[in-house]
């Protein structure tokens, strides 16, 4: 581990530009309401309006557009059943490259098409008793492939950092950002970012309650692991921090907070009702955590990165029906 270089604000501007002309810059937007409930004024970046979906995107294509000639050749695989799945196969297929993907399978239909949709080669595991790192890594070595992983690869992080860049761009210095957590890869770009555009500015870190790995990790010092939590979260599932992602996050970023289910469900309403936006349950863990810190900002401006918006209708109904008003 001694020999990682950790990936710098250089990086998220060179994605940036590799970016340009095939992610969309998504539109940042406001809500008179958002800004009267925390007596602040609010910035909310919306990269569930990102291609295929979610900020995933920007991390892959910029991991697979420094790919060497015989790296593209041969082609990528990563495992994952969520939004990162998605990314790789989209990006794969706009620069001309093969990709396979290795889910569970008993992931959802949806994902899965949708990924097949992309031109992703689907390969299943069993969950239970298969290891699909160790199927990715098998799959690498036998044909050549490139292995992307989620958010612990430096490409990945600087290319997920531009979305926070796009924010400073366009809105100047903020006060307060809060940030989606899962493995890092998002935090991490957005601190690069947020430590070159704004210095000043608290930097938050939001992840699930029943998983707040990341939380223990950060103020202990040491990467901590748990199992896989419960939370419909499911972006943010993960067991732990990244060799390349927590010792960013533990230099640039002010703290992580958590949110509850019950919170995401209230901010998914609020995104629905209020902003007209479809928002997954993990890209609302930044403005859950903002809800809870009402007055720490009167007056101030606030980032609120919404990191995506994939949840199949049936879902977003059955999370939103219990209660129609806001
Ligand atoms: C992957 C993902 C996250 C978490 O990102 P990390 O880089 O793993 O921290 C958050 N929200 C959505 C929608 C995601 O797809």
């Amino acid at each position: 581990m001694s020999f990682l270089t950790l990936p710098t604000y250089e990086d998220v501007a060179a994605a940036a530009r590799t970016l340009d002309g095939h992610a969309h810059r998504t539109p940042v937007l406001s809500s008179r309401t958002a800004n009267e409930e925390l007596g602040a004024e609010l910035f909310f970046k919306c990269e569930n309006l990102q291609r295929m979906g979610a900020f995933k995107f920007r991390g892959a294509f910029n991991a697979l557009s420094r790919f060497t000639e015989s790296q593209r050749r041969a082609g990528v695989v990563a495992f994952s059943s969520g939004n990162h799945a998605q990314a790789i196969a989209l990006a794969a297929r706009l620069l001309g490259m093969p990709a396979t993907i290795v889910m569970p399978r008993d992931a959802p239909a949806a994902k899965v098409a949708a990924t097949q949709g992309y031109g992703g080669q689907v390969v299943f595991y069993d969950r239970y008793t298969e290891d699909r790192e160790q199927i990715g890594r098998d799959l690498a070595e036998r044909h050549g492939f490139t292995l992307i992983p989620p958010y612990d690869h430096p490409h990945v992080i600087a290319g997920q950092g531009t979305a926070a860049k796009e924010l400073f761009d366009e809105v100047g210095p903020l006060d307060a950002l809060f940030v989606c957590l899962g493995g890092g890869g998002l935090l991490a770009g957005s601190a690069l970012a947020t430590r070159a555009l704004a210095p000043a500015c608290k930097l938050y870190g939001v992840e699930p309650e029943a998983g707040n790995d990341g939380q223990q990790s950060f103020r202990s010092g040491a990467i901590v692991h748990i199992d896989t939590p419960q939370t419909i979260a499911d972006g943010a599932q993960t067991q732990h921090l990244g060799q390349i992602t927590f010792p960013i996050i533990r230099r640039d970023v002010d703290d992580i907070l958590t949110a509850s289910d019950a919170e995401l469900v209230e901010a998914m309403r609020f995104f629905f009702t209020r902003m007209k936006l479809v928002v997954e349950p993990t890209g609302c863990l930044g403005f859950a955590a903002a809800r809870g810190m009402k007055d720490r900002w009167r007056g101030l401006r606030v980032g609120v990165l919404i990191s995506g918006g994939n949840v199949d209708l049936p879902r977003f109904a059955e999370l939103l029906a219990p209660r129609v008003s806001t």
